[in-house]
């Protein structure tokens, strides 16, 4: 991709909640699942491998069903057409499904340079994620801003060196102090794309794509505010 002068910056974004509103009802899963609590995902690797498929399986469908009927978000059409035509690259980054991100992308005619599923290994709040699509993308993560609705899209990026853009809603105010940047809208992350591709390069060895934690975003020109205290979790219920 031909990237516009200046701008080495990436930007990985969650899915649900953050480009998409979805209606998957955790509680639902969890009950029609029997006998689990807290984050789906993590739920399911204390059950024995049939058990697990079984839930899985359930877990799809309702995916499924919700990738189906999900709405775009306000101004996600718009900021990932002024990203491409800046030739910033874009990634998305979500515990759904494959087969789930496949409908929605189809459904919304979304395209990303890179994504990653739950099927490609670790999963938010892992930083694991994040480096790998930055080394996927072949961007600092000092260069790239990750940009979620959850409280796993905030720690996932400040664990991998990348800047923790939380998009506001009525609901998740509380994880405010584990973010870097707080947005109430989409295309308030476009100027923070354009001063972080615009400042000073990281140094040479951090630019590389190792999955080593790069330089403090704040480095790169783009304030990243007061060390925010460690929270304890709500429940989760923005991710499987
Ligand atoms: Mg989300």
């Amino acid at each position: 991709m031909t990237r516009a002068p200046g701008s080495d910056a990436a930007v990985i974004f969650d899915l649900d909640g953050t480009l998409t509103t979805s209606e998957l009802d955790f509680d639902a899963i969890r009950a029609e699942i029997g006998g689990i609590e807290g984050p789906i995902l993590e739920a399911l690797q204390a059950l024995d491998e049939s058990a697990r498929l079984r839930a899985m399986a359930i877990v799809a469908r309702h995916e499924e069903h919700a990738a189906r009927s999900s709405r775009l978000n306000p101004d996600a059409r718009e900021v990932l057409d002024a990203l491409r035509a800046a030739g910033v690259p874009t990634a998305v980054l979500t515990r759904n499904s494959r087969a789930s991100l496949r409908t929605v992308a189809a459904l919304h005619a979304l395209f990303f340079d890179a994504e990653r599923t739950r099927e490609d290994g670790e999963t938010k709040p892992s930083p694991t994620p994040v480096l790998a699509l930055c080394d996927a993308l072949d961007v600092a993560p000092a260069r790239t801003i990750v940009v979620g609705d959850y409280v796993f899209d905030l720690r996932a990026a400040r664990g991998a060196g990348a800047l923790a853009v939380l998009l506001r809603d009525e609901h998740n105010a509380d994880f405010a102090p584990e973010a870097d940047v707080v947005v109430e809208r989409l295309t308030e992350v476009l100027p923070i794309v354009a001063r972080l591709g615009s400042a000073p390069a990281p140094r040479p060895s951090t630019r590389r794509r190792s999955f080593r934690r790069g330089p403090r975003v704040a480095d790169a020109g783009v304030d990243r505010g007061s060390p925010a205290p460690a929270r304890t979790d709500r429940a989760p219920e923005e991710c499987p």
